[in-house]
């Protein structure tokens, strides 16, 4: 019997600070901080490829939290490398994967 262990994942990213930000509740400058996490899909916990990524902004001042999505794109916290691992396990297959072939293709026309 063989078992096949997937499913989703999700990863928290570390709360950063947001500079020259200002709160749109209470107008406070540099009082608010991001923070949001990311899913993946992953078979034997290896992460395969993303899935969905949500972040909130939350202002230190007035204790205001709110959704990240109208924020531009370069403040929101980045997806983690390792997210695409299944990808690029992948991929690096598929180029051994087509070295070995071609290599074996050279010795038939030797
Ligand atoms: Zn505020």
């Amino acid at each position: 019997m063989f078992f096949i262990i997937f499913g989703t994942r999700s990863t928290k990213h570390k709360s950063t600070k947001l500079e020259n930000f200002t709160c749109q509740t209470c107008n406070s400058q540099d009082t608010s901080f991001i923070s949001g996490k990311s899913k993946y899909f992953s078979i034997f916990w290896i992460p395969l490829f993303p899935l969905g990524k949500s972040a909130t902004t939350y202002c230190s001042d007035c204790q205001t939290s709110s959704s990240a999505k109208f924020l531009k794109p370069e403040l929101k916290p980045k997806r983690p490398i390792w997210h695409f691992t299944g990808i690029m396990l992948f991929i690096a297959f598929e180029i051994g994967n087509t070295i070995f072939i071609l290599s074996q293709n050279m010795h038939l026309l030797n």
